[in-house]
Formats: structure tokens, C-alpha cells, sequence
């Protein structure tokens, strides 16, 4: 398929731009965002803004997230060939797709998602994209994949009002989560590091917006 007009010249803006604010730092993160081109993850209507630095709606009142926030919580998770991700939220199957390249054909990243149209969707999209490693699952994330765990990684890509408990015990020693947690309006970033069976570090990484994570462990429907 043709890419559509401006497409090298808008990511390069994009990549310059992400990198110039500073959460863009690593060759393999701007390696993967040439690689999974966004503009296969977002509504053919609004594929002329797929790559401006800015959530777009997916439809059923979910978003693909920004893509500096993507690439911040990228970087934050420090993914590396080989390992085995969870993401909760796959949306439109971009992060996924980002994770699924960094991680290479000995890794694999599972994503669920709880609205089975995103589901069909992010399985769409990762095939145009050529991502043969990500498994997408219809499901409630906030509990986790424990027939796939421990993961090597857990990012999760919706507002959550605390940590889902099972999540954490599903992290492998010296393993990271990222996690956006706090209330429907504003959340903060949270990185977790497992140190030992019992302890964690958590580190703070700024304000951010999500739509909720709905379920079990997370906020309840409206
Ligand atoms: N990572 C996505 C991407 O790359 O497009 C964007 C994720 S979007 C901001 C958050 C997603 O989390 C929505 O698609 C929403 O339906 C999903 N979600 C909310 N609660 C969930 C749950 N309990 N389990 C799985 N997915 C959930």
C-alpha cells in the first residue's frame, strides 16, 4: 500500500520533535516507531493526523495514546530483545506492535483488551503492520495473564485507581512495570522495579491522562 503523502517527512518531524523534549533516548525505541508506522494503527479517516503528537479517538470512547507518552512509557519500561511483555489495553494494537519489534522474534508481548471491536481491530492492524509476536486477548487486564506469567515487563496503557494486585506478582524479579494510577481526571506515572520476591522500588514520572481501566481491579462501568 502507497503511504500516504508526507509520511517520511511528518514521523522525522515527529522523532525530532520527541527527542528534542526529552523522552526519546534510545536507538531502539526511534527504531521501532519507523518500523510500526502509526499511521496503520489510527481510523482511515484520520490517517492525515496519525502523526501529529496527540491521542486520537479509536472509536468506542477509547484513544490510541500520544505519541510522546508512548514513548516515554517505552523508555521507562526499558524492553529488550528476547523478553516477555504484558500490556493492558491494547486499543489499537500501536504500543503492542512497538513492544512486539523492540522485543524481536525470541520475545513475545501479550496485550488484552476488554471491548472485543478493539480486539478485532488491534489484530487487524498488527497484521497490516507485519507483527507476528503480539497476541492480542479479549479480556479484564486489571487481573493480569497468569497462564502467561511471570513477565519480564507489565505496561499498562489505561487510568487505574491503585495498582491491580495481581499484576504485581506476575512482574519476574528485577522486573519493570509502568503504570499510569490515580483518579479519572489525572494520574501519575509509576515505574515499579521488583527487587526481590517481596520488594518493589516505585518512582514517580510525572502527570498524565487515560481513560479508565475497567474492571475487577480497576474502576467500575458508568
Ligand atoms: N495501548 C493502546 C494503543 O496503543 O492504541 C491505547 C490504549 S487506550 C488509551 C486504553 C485501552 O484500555 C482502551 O482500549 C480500553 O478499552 C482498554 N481497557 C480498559 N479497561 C481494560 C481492562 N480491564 N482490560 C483490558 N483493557 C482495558
Amino acid at each position: 500500500m502507497p503511504l500516504p503523502p508526507h509520511t517520511d517527512i511528518e514521523l522525522a518531524e515527529l522523532i525530532k520533535s520527541i527527542r528534542a523534549a526529552g523522552y526519546l533516548k534510545s536507538a531502539s525505541v526511534e527504531k521501532a516507531l519507523r518500523a510500526v508506522p502509526r499511521h496503520l494503527f489510527v481510523p482511515k479517516q484520520l490517517t492525515a493526523m496519525a502523526y501529529r503528537d496527540c491521542p486520537l479517538s479509536i472509536g468506542h470512547g477509547q484513544t490510541i495514546s500520544q505519541p510522546s507518552t508512548v514513548v516515554a512509557m517505552t523508555e521507562a519500561l526499558q524492553p529488550k530483545r528476547g523478553q516477555k511483555i504484558l500490556e493492558v489495553g491494547a486499543g489499537s494494537g500501536w504500543q503492542a506492535g512497538l513492544l512486539g519489534h523492540i522485543v524481536g522474534p525470541k520475545g513475545m508481548v501479550w496485550t488484552i483488551e476488554r471491548i472485543i471491536e478493539l480486539v478485532k481491530m488491534a489484530k487487524h492492524n498488527l497484521k497490516a503492520a507485519g507483527i507476528k509476536n503480539v497476541h492480542v486477548i479479549h479480556g479484564d487486564g486489571s487481573m493480569g495473564l497468569p497462564n502467561h506469567a511471570p513477565f519480564d515487563r507489565i505496561i499498562v496503557t489505561a487510568a487505574c485507581p491503585k495498582i491491580p494486585p495481581l499484576l504485581t506478582t506476575q512482574l519476574k524479579p528485577k522486573g519493570r512495570m509502568v503504570i499510569p494510577v490515580g483518579d479519572l481526571y489525572l494520574q501519575k506515572m509509576i515505574l515499579l522495579v521488583r527487587k526481590s520476591k517481596d520488594g518493589f522500588e516505585q518512582t514517580e514520572l510525572g502527570n498524565f491522562m487515560f481513560v479508565p481501566l475497567i474492571g475487577r481491579y480497576g474502576f467500575k462501568p458508568v
